[in-house]
């Protein structure tokens, strides 16, 4: 029978980050397989992402992955060339821009203090400037806005996670496709690894990258993860507006936009209580035209004249306790580390939680990042490290 000394099931953005940064891990001598259902990805967050990375977070440890997450995709070249050919992820450092009436004024600027004392280069700019500097934005009813100057911006997340993968493969890491139906346990440890096809595979160490297949995989093991899949929606426009130098734009309603090509595609999470869990891919036409084209052209009025060109549905990994990832082991079973409940921001945090599950894996502790904050024992002693800042 195959063993293997790690198992990393889903082999999108979070898996193929975490194979890549164990082979690349010079302490970590053992196999790797990635198990992933789908070799298509066309069902993954990481293929439905809107692929954005921001510094602006209220949580310190979503500031400091993300942070690495920027200095990753800007030095990607030392990471994951492969042959000495670079990979082109298209990063446009765009910034992102949170906008506040007086209402949200508060929480601004305590964010703002919380970011910029860990180094994030962003400014707080009164409505004057915001007008000066975004001609085309309707500031009437704002406060303040939030904007970042460096290090934010957005990219092509089925490239980035290709990237990983084909380095990863190049170092050894071995990629099979199937899905895996369950998880062996007996007693304190993971010992083996159910696939579709009835076959089973040994191993040393499971990592749960499975997305919003997560839940399912750690019911197997008898741990409830608290994770839902959410649907969002995005929405592609044209316009024939011309709204130069646009970062993302986070409206104080929630909705987002930013460019994306020849035009921009924008969004907005539900409020909890509208927020079901949910498995289809039905696009909900009437979230454009009854909520966010309304809000998008109240703010901005080049954008009366939108046009939908196109638009997806994607599944959020929520972690219904607090927005933020459940990172490593849970207390009953050693060998079975968690990197899911991304909540909308594991693209971004991808390099940070695949180079931290290398370090546990590798070393049973954190060596560059201490992440403990994100484990499991919040979670079970139901204490939320909530996150102001959910986009
Ligand atoms: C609309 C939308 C917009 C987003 N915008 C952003 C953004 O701007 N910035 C950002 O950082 N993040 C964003 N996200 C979130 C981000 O895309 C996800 O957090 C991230 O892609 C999660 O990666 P993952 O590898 O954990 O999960 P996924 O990409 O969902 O991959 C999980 C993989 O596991 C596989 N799998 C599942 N179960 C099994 C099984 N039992 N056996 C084998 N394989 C299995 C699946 O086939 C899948 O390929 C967005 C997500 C959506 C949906």
């Amino acid at each position: 029978m195959k063993y293997v000394d790690v198992v990393i099931v889903g082999g999108a953005v979070v898996g193929s980050a975490a194979a890549y940064f164990l082979r690349a891990q010079s302490g970590f001598k053992g196999s790797v397989l990635v198990v992933e259902k789908d070799f298509s990805y066309e069902q993954s967050a990481t293929s439905r992402s809107a692929a954005s990375i921001r510094h602006q977070f209220s949580t310190p440890e979503n500031i400091r992955m993300s942070q690495f997450g920027t200095h990753f995709i800007q030095n990607i070249g030392d990471y994951l060339s492969v042959g000495g050919e670079v990979p082109d992820v298209g990063f446009h450092e765009g910034g992102y821009l949170f906008l506040a009436t007086m209402a949200g004024r508060d929480v601004l600027e305590a964010n703002h203090r919380v970011q910029r004392s860990l180094g994030v280069d962003v400014a707080l700019l009164a409505p004057a400037q915001l007008q000066a500097r975004f001609p085309w934005l309707n500031t009437s009813d704002l406060s303040a806005g939030s904007l970042g100057l460096s290090g934010e911006g957005w990219l092509d997340a089925y490239g980035l996670m290709q990237a990983y993968r084909r380095k990863a493969v190049s170092l050894g890491a071995e990629y099979q496709q199937a899905q895996v139906t369950a998880v062996q346990r007996a007693g304190r440890a993971i010992t083996a690894v159910t696939l579709s096809d009835g076959s089973t595979v040994n191993c040393g160490l499971v990592i749960n990258a499975a997305g919003t297949g997560a839940p399912a995989l750690a019911q197997s093991a008898g741990l409830f993860l608290p994770v839902q899949s959410r649907k969002r929606c995005v929405f592609f426009f044209s316009t024939p507006a011309e709204v130069s130098q646009c970062p993302l734009v986070i409206d104080p309603s929630g909705a987002y936009f930013r460019p994306e090509g020849s035009g921009f595609i924008c969004g907005i999470s539900p409020p909890d209580d509208q927020d079901p869990e949910c498995f289809d891919f039905d696009v909900q036409h009437g979230l454009f035209d009854d909520v966010l084209w309304p809000t998008l052209a109240a703010r901005v009025p080049g954008f009366e004249a939108a046009r939908v060109q196109n638009a997806w549905a994607g599944h959020y990994d929520v972690n219904t306790l607090d927005h933020n990832v459940i990172l490593g082991a849970h207390p009953e079973v050693d060998n079975l580390l968690f990197a899911n409940g991304f909540s909308g921001h594991g693209m971004q945090q991808s390099a940070a939680v695949g180079r931290a599950l290398s370090e546990l894996v590798t070393f049973g502790s954190y060596r560059t990042l201490d992440l403990s904050a994100m484990g499991w024992a919040r979670v079970i002693e139901r204490r939320p490290l909530l996150e102001v800042n959910v986009v």
